[in-house]
């Protein structure tokens, strides 16, 4: 197996894994010719440039020999093509708007990149989310909010869809769409994950794509949220706000650039720029701040009530959109009530590839798995294709061991051992107080107040959800890559 730690940063996954295709890439100027063979990626070098300094292990005929385990690893993968987007996402560009004094700032920030830097500080995820909200308000930044609403929006928001095909699916008065189904047997597969639904669009196309829920992510969610509801609150023009997340991975960079994710009719970015969890460490270095010594601020509550504003959790290092969907599914379709806590999960071939199983009565009603890292994606596209897949629900997530382990997060330093950091940052994830979507009281007061229905309305569909795209794979050059995202 090649080592390839350090110096080189593999490139776009997709243009790996794309059956019988030989692409090129570019890894630090020097550009590798690639081909597949039975599930592995084979990188053949093919010509030299002054600053290529990685010596590349040899395999058979010369040949790199990279697992797809071991490529498909890194989410901070990008092409040339996607820098150019990447580009317009960055620590400059964000500190460019904080310095014009007729824009708007503001930001929202994951639960998952809030548990990496209170991994990094060693203080609990409140006292972190406090320290950084100060931080970035004495930067300029008007609100610091976080996804928990989103994410809740978004998880009630996949749940209802599922059990609206379910019922479109067995005549149960559905009014959901078509169901994507095969063997007769309804398959839904997560949507929140840019990696995954960008593998999608580019090599499965349209055999795929309407199996994917159409649910918005929580970062598209809160984007809507920031430059609807809020920027009518605040009587700002979408256009005058300038909404940056800080996401745990580079994909959500992409996701931001997607023509989908515009406000309607005005077509203004909702989500204007991306930093990765630890460029927001690198912001706060180049300002030279040590995010531990600050003193814990107050959390903005501009989307709450007077309550206090507190984080809350849900199971679920990714969102926890398995364990929402298969409870809402059993108690909406089955009556049947899960009990509290995460529900037990039996690995398969890999501890990202695992499976949850709902019986009643000693007959199996539902079949759940959740296939982190793209060894496991492929395998569940396999049993699509091959119609041998059992599945109702697969929460799918471009990273093994999912958006914790995103390739924006903090990376271990010294000898810690990646397991033993992924552990703190569970830990750290899960030490808030759970409360299920359903009983979260702004959730009731957007679906009221700004959405105008109740979740899979046909307004909350036309607010909440997204759309995909066939992009098929392409050779275009990268200006007109980046305007397909
Ligand atoms: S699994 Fe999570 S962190 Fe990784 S690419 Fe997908 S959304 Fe980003």
């Amino acid at each position: 197996m090649a080592n390839f730690s350090g110096a080189i940063k593999l490139t776009d996954l997709n243009d790996f894994i794309a059956p019988s295709q030989a692409c090129t890439v570019a890894l630090n100027g020097s550009k590798l010719e690639t081909n597949i063979q039975d599930g592995e990626v084979l990188l053949h070098k093919r010509a030299e440039v002054p600053g290529f300094s990685q010596t590349l292990p040899s395999g058979p005929n010369g040949s790199v020999k990279v697992t797809l385990h071991d490529c498909l690893a890194c989410s901070g993968c990008v092409t040339s093509a996607e820098t150019v987007l990447l580009e317009h996402q960055s620590t400059e560009e964000l500190s460019e708007r904080l310095a014009d004094p007729s824009i708007s700032v503001i930001v929202s920030v994951s639960p998952q990149s809030l548990a990496s830097l209170s991994v990094e500080l060693g203080k609990t995820i409140e006292a972190t989310f406090k320290k950084l909200s100060g931080f970035l308000r004495s930067l300029g930044v008007l609100y610091v909010l976080d996804t928990v609403d989103s994410r809740d929006l978004s998880l009630l928001e996949t749940a209802s869809e599922f059990v609206a095909r379910y019922r479109a699916q067995h005549g149960q008065n559905g009014s959901g769409k078509p169901p994507a189904k095969r063997h007769g047997q309804l398959l839904q597969l997560a949507s929140a994950c840019p990696g995954w639904v960008c593998y999608a669009e580019k090599t499965h196309g349209d055999y795929i794509l309407p199996y994917i829920s159409t649910a918005k992510s929580p970062q598209a969610v809160i984007g809507s949220i920031v430059k609807g509801p809020l920027c009518k609150r605040l009587g700002i023009q979408p256009g005058k706000v300038y909404h940056c997340t800080i996401m745990p991975c580079y994909d959500k960079k992409l996701e931001a650039s997607r023509e989908d994710f515009t406000t309607p009719g005005e077509q203004v970015p909702e989500t204007d720029c991306v930093l990765t969890t630890e460029e927001v460490l690198q912001l706060a270095s180049q300002k030279g701040i040590d995010l531990a010594l600050l003193p814990e601020d107050h959390l903005d509550n501009v989307l709450h009530s007077a309550e206090e504003k507190r984080l809350y959790g849900w199971p679920g290092g990714s969102g926890g959109y398995l364990q929402f969907v298969m409870r809402v599914a059993a108690q909406e379709l089955f009556g049947h009530s899960l009990p509290p806590g995460s529900l037990p999960m039996r690995t398969l071939r890999n501890a990202d590839f695992q499976e949850t199983v709902l019986e009643i009565d000693g007959r199996e009603v539902l079949r759940f798995a959740q296939a982190y890292g793209f060894r496991n994606i492929q395998t569940v596209m396999r049993q699509v294709k091959q119609n041998t897949c059992r599945y109702h629900y697969v929460e799918i997530m471009a990273c093994p061991s999912g958006c914790l382990n995103g390739g924006g997060q903090i990376k271990p330093h010294g000898d810690q051992a990646v397991g033993e950091l992924l552990h703190a940052l569970d830990k750290q994830y899960h030490d808030v107080p759970m409360r299920t979507p359903s009983s979260n009281p702004m959730v009731d007061v957007l679906y009221r107040d700004w959405v105008g229905g109740f979740p899979y309305s046909e307004a909350a569909q036309s607010l909440l959800h997204t759309q995909y795209h066939n992009r098929g794979q392409t050779s275009k050059p990268a200006q007109a890559i980046a305007r397909d995202w």
